[in-house]
């Protein structure tokens, strides 16, 4: 049995691992299940799928089983979160996985129930619950939503714009995306339309719809405001929640020529990411944020005195023990 715990504490970068169920396809085809969900221990052991004898231990900040609800999920772990972007930090929740594991389950949400509700919606329940309650302060909430597609930026709000969004980067302004839309919300309900807006943007461009989603990284950034009216001082608190694309390797699917080239640059910007989380968590001198757009873009959210959480999404089958070995490692080097 190998083991690996983490020494390293660094509090600004969290990973959790979340295991979906069975499904019916796996199910169908005899598949057992190999993973094994200790959640208070914040264990996960993975068996070998032709030696139940053999199996690999990780060790992470929170680890959740095809039972855990949304609910739990969101506040144990997003909430606290959140609260300190209400007080001015900033703040990344990347949703990190193969295609199938349920990132988008995790972010937006698996049907209508209130139950289903995934992290971003419920992002924008607490947002507007904290607003409600507090007075004295002045708010400004705007929201923006893009996609990096082979490394080209795409605004979801715009789509007549079609064209790919250059990175500017100026003094006192850090790195942005010239052109980006911006838009400003009263309520829960319009950043939901928003999301709604971006999510169907998204697919209606693509050729593949499953395909095109599984290869970008769709990122919903919000910012807040906040204005206190006695003391004229402004602070901001930004938000980038972000559904990664899908880690599997090309290898699998046979990718040649154009399909080839897209994996690789979509590799490149993952494993980018996980190099600069790698650095944070490390303290390490060097942060690597200029290896791809992803990191470039989100550099003043990843790093400094902002938050970090990784959610790294696993299904349980012996069909996928390669995939969720190497999704189990990222997240573990991640921290
Ligand atoms: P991804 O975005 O990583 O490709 P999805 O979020 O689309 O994966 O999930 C794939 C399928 O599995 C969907 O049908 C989704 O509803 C289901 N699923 C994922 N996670 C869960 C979960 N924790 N509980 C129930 N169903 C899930
Ligand atoms: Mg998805």
């Amino acid at each position: 049995m190998k083991s690996a715990t983490r020494s390293v504490n660094n509090e600004s970068v969290q990973v959790i691992v979340r295991c979906r169920p069975i499904n019916q396809k796996e199910e169908a085809a005899d598949c057992s299940t190999v993973v094994n969900v200790y959640a208070q221990r914040g264990v996960i052991e993975v068996e070998h799928p032709k030696s139940k004898s053999e199996s690999k231990i990780f060790t992470y900040d929170g680890v959740y089983d095809w039972n855990s609800s949304q609910q739990s999920i969101y506040d144990e772990t997003i909430m606290p979160l959140v609260s300190s972007v209400l007080e001015g930090y900033n703040g990344c929740v990347f949703a990190y996985g193969q295609t199938g594991t349920g990132k988008t389950f995790t972010m937006e949400g698996g049907g209508n129930s209130e139950e289903s509700k995934g992290v971003i919606p419920r992002v924008f329940d607490q947002i507007w619950a904290h607003i409600d309650r507090t007075t004295g302060t002045e708010f400004l909430v705007s929201v923006r939503y893009l996609e990096i597609y082979m490394e080209d930026i795409r605004d979801l709000l715009k789509s007549k714009n079609s064209k790919p969004l250059e990175l500017r980067e100026m003094s006192g302004q850090g790195v942005f995306v010239s052109h980006l839309h911006s838009q400003t919300c009263q309520s829960a309900h319009d950043m939901l339309k928003a999301m709604k807006v971006g999510n169907h943007n998204r697919t209606t461009g693509a050729t593949n719809m499953n395909e095109h989603s599984s290869r970008s990284h769709a990122i919903f950034q919000i910012s807040i405001e906040m204005a206190k009216g006695d003391t004229k001082s402004v602070k901001v608190g930004k938000l980038n929640l972000i559904d990664l694309a899908g880690s599997e390797r090309q290898a699998k699917t046979g990718a040649t020529g154009n399909r080839l080239k897209e994996a690789t640059k979509i590799n490149k910007s993952l494993s980018a990411l996980g190099n600069v989380i790698y650095a944070l968590a490390e303290n390490s001198s060097h942060i690597p944020y200029r290896d791809s757009k992803l990191t470039r873009l989100l550099q003043d959210s990843l790093g400094g005195n902002s938050k970090t959480i990784m959610i790294a999404n696993i299904g349980p089958a012996s069909d996928n023990y390669d995939e969720t070995i190497i999704t189990l490692r990222y997240a573990y080097r991640a921290k």
